[in-house]
């Protein structure tokens, strides 16, 4: 929660001080004295704090993350001084925060902040850029939250960085300033030798700062194609957000060096990746990233879940609407890829394919709902290694049951409304009661929503509340999926056995690093190597009676059996060999394909397909 001034500080406040000075902005410098060793300073002044201690503090969490990340970890060499070079003391309530007493109304605070990872939730300096995610560099203070922000960098001499950031611009190219500290932290800057492109679309300005080590002309080429999407995604709602300032920027880092990752932002996002554009299919997934993120200016950062707002930089905000916070924008990150013309319809059906394959399958629904799934999110988004070998069996990621949703959802509405009524419907709705009423403070929204505004925005939208409450309690709050098969098929897309009649016993990750294989991740239950007793750790000697050399020793045997039949396999537990008995099934595994590969496309099926996949403009 943003903490507030006491009463008796207010009142402190308006005695001893003009309150024109009260408003004095928080100024930070960021200099890079060595940028080849990851790190960067920087100096911060609080000037007109109040009389007491001063809290102040490294955050914990990053906008748009949802699980602990403790980034005072990469703070050292930390001076506090009254500046003019006086120090000052401090005690260390947590290792998170300095409690800075001893002050005659000003505290400067310098420190390194060290990071090495070009991504969306951290620090990357190195010597061709600095990628700096807020959160992740800047301390502030307790009770200075609403004062105004005013950032310098110090960019290194001769190296012809430029700063591409959402806060807002000055006289002086290397100063920028935000109304409070939620939009400081809500805005990341890229300072390198960026590729800066622009484009307009009605009145709104788009700006794409691109690091990469490709050409010119694959900048120039990937700009058209987010022009192309910018556009279909602003068709969903009539209208673009009010974005703050002058230009949404894309924050695009495609570097060897760099995860894959995006981030939303109000009025920008970062994208990065290790691929490379001239790569056709690497580029799609670059798209993608910008689909889904762009989406996010809408659902999520003005659409916004109550539990996110205000968004805590001390500790977790735990959501149970992130199914439709990030699942619905998966949906249409997909959709509107399809509908800009850049993806396929092959491969836009393999995509949801896989996402209904996971969620009809997986025994995750047997103990967990959708809204369940999304009150996890701060211990599986902890890192993107996934290490809790008890969530295999027992976790669907929110974003992918959130997409089935939608799916399930959208065709549901244009189903019962004979194509009259459609998701766009329902998420335009959200939009004109949560998202676009905007609010009086820039980086804070002032009407967000719960879930049962969200059941109820339905309810309005398909014009019955008794099928609103039920596909909440059915879908969302309870644990079934819709008859995607018969949904889908209206549309002329088949959700079909992958692999009919074929032998299956289930995914066996083996690992081969010692000799020998060993089951290297738990195994899944209601699959047949599960049902068998099989498990993590287990040394595999034999399959079938031979030795397993690698993963295709395991493919054949199962092209030797037919479902229903009993292999054995021998392994060696805690040094104790021992005899198990797996029994194979067919293949249970789902693809969703255009219908074309098995008949021709109906009428009615190609207008409902049209109708729901092709553009909007
Ligand atoms: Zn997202």
């Amino acid at each position: 929660m943003v903490q507030r001034l006491s009463p008796v500080v207010v009142v402190l406040l308006f005695a001893f001080a003009a309150p024109a000075l009260a408003q004095s902005p928080v100024l930070y410098r960021l200099s890079f004295p060595a940028p080849e060793q990851h790190w960067m300073q920087v100096e911060i002044r609080f000037t007109d704090v109040p009389p007491g201690t001063l809290r102040v503090v490294m955050s914990r969490t990053s906008p748009g993350r949802y699980a602990l990340h403790d980034f005072a970890r990469h703070v050292s060499d930390v001076q506090i001084d009254d500046g003019a070079g006086r120090a000052l003391t401090a005690e260390r309530p947590s290792s998170s925060e300095w409690d800075v007493s001893g002050h005659a109304g000003t505290v400067r605070v310098r420190y390194r902040v060290f990071g090495d990872s070009t991504e969306g939730t951290f620090l990357g300096i190195d010597s061709t850029h600095a990628h700096i995610n807020m959160p992740a560099a800047m301390m502030w203070a307790h009770g200075l939250e609403e004062r105004s922000v005013r950032v310098t960098f110090d960019l290194p001499p001769a190296s012809g960085w430029k700063v591409a950031t959402q806060l807002h611009t000055t006289s002086d190219p290397s100063t920028f300033t935000g109304g409070n500290l939620a939009y400081l932290i809500d805005s990341p800057a890229e300072a390198s030798r960026f590729a800066l492109r622009t484009f307009a679309v009605g009145r709104e300005t788009f700006r794409l700062a691109l690091h990469h080590d490709g050409s010119d002309r694959e900048a120039d080429r990937l700009i058209q194609d987010i022009r192309q999407l910018v556009s279909e995604e602003a068709a969903v709602f009539g209208e673009f957000p009010a974005y703050e300032g002058s230009a949404y920027t894309f924050l695009a880092d495609l570097l060897p060096s760099a995860a894959s990752d995006g981030m939303e932002h109000r009025n920008s996002t970062v994208i990065t990746s290790p691929v490379a554009l001239r790569v056709a299919g690497e580029r799609l997934s670059v798209l993608a990233a910008v689909a889904h993120e762009f989406f996010h200016g809408w659902n999520v950062e003005r659409i916004r879940p109550r539990s996110l707002e205000p968004f805590n930089l001390e500790d977790v905000n735990m959501s149970g609407e992130l199914w439709l916070a990030e699942g619905f924008t998966n949906y249409y990150g997909a959709l509107l890829l399809h509908r800009a013309g850049l993806a396929n319809l092959s491969d836009t059906a393999a995509g949801w394919g896989s996402t209904l394959d996971t969620v009809i399958r997986s025994p995750a629904r047997k103990y967990r709902s959708a809204e369940d799934m999304s009150r996890l999110a701060p211990v599986v988004d902890k890192s993107f290694v996934f290490d809790e070998p008890d969530l295999e069996g027992t976790y669907i990621s929110y974003y992918v049951w959130g997409e089935a949703i939608a799916l399930g959802l959208d065709l549901t509405l244009r189903e019962r409304s004979a194509g009259t009524i459609t998701l766009d419907d329902y998420m335009r709705a959200m939009w004109t009661r949560y998202g676009k009423p905007g609010g009086p403070t820039e980086g804070l929204v002032s009407h967000p929503y719960t879930i049962e505004d969200a059941r109820n925005c339905l309810a309005d939208v398909a014009g019955d509340p008794a099928f609103a409450q039920d596909f909440f309690d059915r879908y969302i709050r309870g644990r079934e999926v819709v008859d995607y098969r018969a949904l889908l098929e209206r549309a002329g897309l088949l959700l079909r056995k992958r692999n009919p009649g074929r032998a299956w016993i289930g995914p066996l990750q083996l690992s081969f690093e010692f000799g020998g294989a060993r089951v290297s991740s738990p195994t899944l239950q209601d699959t047949p190597v599960h049902a068998a007793g099989l498990d993590r750790g287990d040394e595999v000697l034999a399959l079938d009676g031979r030795a397993v050399e690698s993963n295709v020793t395991v493919d054949q045997v199962l092209r030797d059996h037919r479902p229903g039949d009993s292999v054995q396999v021998r392994i060696r537990r805690n040094g104790v060999p021992q005899v198990l008995t797996v029994t194979t099934q067919e293949d249970p595994r789902l693809e969703l394909v255009p219908v074309e590969a098995e008949r021709p496309l109906t009428r009615s099926e190609r207008s409902l397909r049209d109708a729901w996949l092709s553009s909007r403009q």
